[in-house]
């Protein structure tokens, strides 16, 4: 059985053979086909369904508690945060860096490249 990658995919306006690409989204990898006559563009379901979820996540507001351990204060990630991207799983183990950007704005940095495109 053949996946959908392997497919040929026809553009329904004009009838010409479509070219895989990869469109960047809000630092999301979309894999998608064009259609070089029109420009119509199709996203893969996969990618797409991954993107709207982040989208959604992303309106949401999530009310964390701010708790007194020692020296330091911890507040509690939701997990659905963490779950999102498996990535972020390989590197919770090691140190998150986080930064003040303003008075009233601290930013966590779940990945290293992230962080180096935000301070560029
Ligand atoms: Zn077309």
């Amino acid at each position: 059985m053949k996946s959908i990658n392997e497919a040929s995919i026809i553009c329904n306006n004009c009838n010409t053979h479509t070219t895989k690409t990869c469109i960047i989204k809000n630092g999301f990898q979309l894999r998608a086909w064009q259609c070089n006559n029109c420009n119509e563009q199709w996203i893969h379901p996969i990618d797409l369904a991954e993107y709207n979820k982040y989208n959604t996540m992303r309106q949401k507001q999530y009310a964390v508690k701010l708790r007194l351990v020692g020296n330091s204060y911890t507040v509690s990630i939701p997990r659905e945060i963490i779950d999102f991207q498996e990535n972020i799983l390989k590197e919770i183990n090691q140190m998150i860096k986080i930064s003040l950007d303003s008075p009233e704005r601290l930013t966590l940095y779940f990945s290293k490249k992230m962080e180096e495109e935000l301070l560029k």
